[in-house]
């Protein structure tokens, strides 16, 4: 048995207004006048937040385009960009949910790692550490703030840069900058952390180390979205820290069907992280009964509106490009079924429920 030895976070503060303190925080961190570059998700473009940024010298800060989700050529634009600008840089800040923050941490990596960021998708494929990477979360649920990867969509292949030198060095929770994200994206990245949870406590993977974060992530989305009547600060607070644990959850399990599902989803049609798996996981009841009927609950409950008939219209060969796409991702099929899931989610199965989505 060989048992994962994982790289955390550095640094992590957590608290109403604990962004005010990064400056503070930064400062340490400045390798001369080299400047720390901040990418915000442009969101926040002209919103109070950039004001608070403490930008100083030669900083910079960067609006990004998270419309789609983070692709390799536009990692490997920022990082040129700001070689070609400032040769070296003291640190990269994403602000943002967990499109900026992938960002961020990848930017990071290609300032110090050479070629593109798309020869380093895969499990340990990154050498060197990047520059010093801080992320700060505007939506809670990816778990994209704890996690060792950082998502990208590549010339050919939706895939993570996994490794050791992905963690954040500093994180800052603050859950007074998620208050206005409207209430549906609000909901779709916090049930990314509910289907986080579901599938790490009902997996084979599952340990002691990981139910105990999992549970407890569990029970935090369950107060803000079962047992609460509409939103306030306690719940920006509980889900903050729900994405943490749950991120702490998956970092030693695995995720399960709906993201299995969901990644076929995105890597043909394009479908967000999080509205994605709310899609598949409501059609999944023959996996997660329960998840699955408490999570139409909650839907119900806080007067979502869940996307219908995505693959309505899809061709013969779009479907296979899903299936192939679903069942490259082993790992997430062997925690969810077992060993012996080959035999259990055959392509026609997954067809039929493609058919359904
Ligand atoms: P997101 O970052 O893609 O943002 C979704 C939308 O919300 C965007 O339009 C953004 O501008 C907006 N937004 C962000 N903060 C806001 C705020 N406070 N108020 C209003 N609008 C706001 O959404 P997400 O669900 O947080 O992240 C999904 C991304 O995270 C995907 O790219 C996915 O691949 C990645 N992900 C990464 C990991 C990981 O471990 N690295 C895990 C899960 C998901
Ligand atoms: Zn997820």
């Amino acid at each position: 048995m060989n048992f994962r030895n994982f790289k955390m976070v550095g640094y992590v503060v957590y608290g109403r207004g604990a962004f005010n303190q990064l400056d503070e925080i930064l400062e340490p961190n400045r390798k001369g006048t080299a400047p720390m570059i901040f990418l915000v998700d442009h969101f926040f473009e002209n919103k109070e937040l950039v004001n608070r940024v403490p930008a100083k010298g030669k900083d910079k800060i960067i609006f990004v385009d998270v419309t789609y989700e983070p692709k390799t050529t536009y990692v490997d634009s920022l990082a040129r960009q700001l070689k070609d600008e400032f040769g070296t840089v003291s640190g990269i800040i994403g602000i943002g949910g967990g499109s900026a923050m992938d960002l961020a941490k990848a930017v990071s990596l290609m300032m110090t790692n050479p070629g593109s960021s798309a020869d380093y998708q895969g499990w340990d494929l990154v050498k060197q550490a990047g520059v010093y990477k801080v992320g700060i979360p505007t939506l809670s649920g990816t778990g994209a703030e704890v996690s060792r990867t950082t998502v990208l969509t590549g010339p050919t292949r939706k895939l993570g840069m996994n490794s050791d030198f992905t963690p954040f060095d500093q994180i800052v929770l603050d859950p007074e900058l998620c208050a206005n994200a409207p209430a549906n994206q609000r909901f779709y990245t916090g049930m990314d952390c509910y289907i986080h949870c579901i599938e790490s406590l009902t997996g084979t993977y599952l340990n002691e180390f990981s139910k105990s974060y999992g549970e407890k992530a569990l029970d935090l989305c369950r107060e803000v979205y079962v047992n609460k009547n509409g939103w306030d600060a306690d719940s920006d607070d509980k889900l903050m820290m729900a994405s943490y644990a749950g991120g702490m959850s998956i970092a030693y399990s695995q995720v399960g069907v709906a993201h299995a599902v969901s990644y076929g989803l995105s890597f043909l049609l394009g479908t967000k992280h999080g509205i994605g798996n709310c899609i598949v996981f409501d059609k999944l009841e023959e996996y997660y009964p329960e998840g699955v009927k408490e999570f139409k609950y909650m839907v119900e409950k806080n007067n979502i509106d869940i996307p219908k008939n995505i693959c309505a219209n899809l061709s013969e060969d779009d479907f296979n490009k899903m299936i192939d796409v679903s069942l490259g991702m082993k790992p997430l099929w062997e925690n969810a079924l077992g060993k012996n899931w080959e035999s259990i989610i055959t392509r026609g199965k997954l067809r039929a429920l493609y058919e359904q989505l």
